[in-house]
């Protein structure tokens, strides 16, 4: 199983230097290839392979307004071609937005491969620093003298802090051990999760207290003359707050994700689709759309590390509006509507509750019924290529974990 470890690493003057200067041409290499591909493509030049962007490279190392690339690791440049590479391969298959140019303010970054770094009795060796990375450990369960990172990232946060990713293959964990509970979770905006078995998860309020305070520093770093000493200052705590809004959030939805997997061996959740949502400039909906984003992909890894199965339900089921207890489904539905009571069975229901049962009851058909595993397991091996879709297959997509490849119905 490959995994990640992320840590904070306290360089040496000497080598944030050369860490920063790593960071300059990484960026420089990216944004004037984005610019050349962007030139090419407007002209009618067409795609621009590869091959063609690491020529260019080496091209612009030898010249003499551009030699200084040649004085950094030329790892970190070939990566940053590899990666824009994929990018736009995302971008062109419509699984993600179109590549954007870096800023020098943002988060800096450069991947180092194994023959640009060396790891040895738990130090980190990186090419052209004379010197081991100091980092902090904080794994004891894990001895770094035994991970083998295939791939070393280092970055640098704008609030200024040092990290460093090792990235390595370790042995598959032991699956959790069966609970026999299952789990439909409906996500809201004023409640962040709501459980088929009627638990309610609030949304931290200092989550969004801290997310107000960010706010106010935006808005004072706005006032401020670009260039200026106070500007800079207010830049510094707009990171620093960032930082303290990823973090306490992080922290809420690791706990919520982790015992919802420990608890279950299924969880079902409604694919929000967050980028296709209508924009909304409320405060509580921003933290939301990334808040969802972020708990889906931790249910989603945890749910694979345990042995868990995790179904994602199509957003266009109807997990509001249809009776959990006969089927029956409402014309409609309003908003403000918490609670109902179903014209045909007489069951009464809680609007989220309601929904989570229905998204469990849609989760379990797809995991459960022989018919949809075979299309799941055809799909597998037919992943990538278009195919006519079944009922099922449209109300329900699933994510099946333990198997080594996530597929989708
Ligand atoms: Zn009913």
């Amino acid at each position: 199983m490959r995994t990640a470890f992320r840590c904070r690493a306290y360089p040496t003057p000497e080598q944030a230097a050369v860490l920063s200067r790593t960071f300059g041409c990484v960026r420089l290499v990216w944004n004037k290839t984005l610019a050349e591909r962007q030139a090419r493509y407007r002209t009618g030049g067409g795609a621009t392979a590869y091959r063609e962007t690491d020529a260019a490279l080496t091209g612009w190392k030898k010249t003499d307004e551009l030699g200084f690339l040649g004085e950094v690791s030329s790892v970190p440049l070939q990566q940053v071609l590899r990666h824009q590479h994929v990018a736009f391969n995302n971008f062109f298959a419509g699984r993600a937005r179109r590549p954007r140019f870096k800023s020098r303010r943002g988060r800096q970054s450069a991947h180092y491969t194994r023959s640009a770094f060396r790891m040895r009795d738990g130090k980190l060796w990186l090419a052209k620093t004379s010197a081991p990375l100091e980092l902090v450990w904080s794994w004891p369960a894990v001895d770094l003298n035994t991970v083998n990172p295939t791939t070393v990232i280092v970055s640098r946060e704008p609030d200024g802090r040092w990290y460093v990713t090792l990235a390595a293959d370790v042995a598959e964990p032991a699956s959790a051990p069966e609970t026999c509970r299952e789990v439909g979770i409906d996500l809201g905006i004023t409640t962040f999760a709501t459980t088929s078995a009627g638990q309610e998860i609030a949304n931290p309020r200092y989550l969004e207290r801290r997310a107000r305070r960010l706010a106010r520093y935006q808005r004072y770093m706005s006032r401020c003359r670009p260039g200026s000493r106070n500007r800079e200052k207010a830049r510094k705590k707009v990171a620093a707050a960032h930082r303290k809004v990823r973090n306490a959030r992080r922290d809420f939805l690791h706990r919520v994700s982790t015992n919802l997997v420990r608890d279950h061996d299924l969880a079902a959740i409604e694919d929000l689709a967050v980028k296709n949502m209508v924009r909304n400039r409320s405060l509580a909906r921003a933290i939301s759309d990334v808040a969802w984003r972020e708990f889906r992909a931790m249910l989603e890894y945890k749910s694979a590390r345990a042995g868990r199965t995790l179904a994602v339900v199509d957003r266009w089921y109807p997990s509001s509006k249809t009776c959990s207890s006969c089927g029956h489904v409402l014309a409609q539905l309003a908003l403000s509507t918490r609670s109902w009571t179903c014209q045909i069975c007489r069951a009464r229901h809680d609007r989220d509750v309601n929904a989570a049962k229905n998204i469990l009851a849609a989760g379990r058909a797809v995991t459960r019924s022989p018919i949809s595993s075979e299309a799941c397991g055809a799909d597998v091996r037919r992943r990538g290529r278009p195919s006519s879709r079944s009922a099922v297959k449209r109300e329900t997509r699933i994510v099946r974990c333990g198997a080594s490849s996530t597929a989708r119905c």
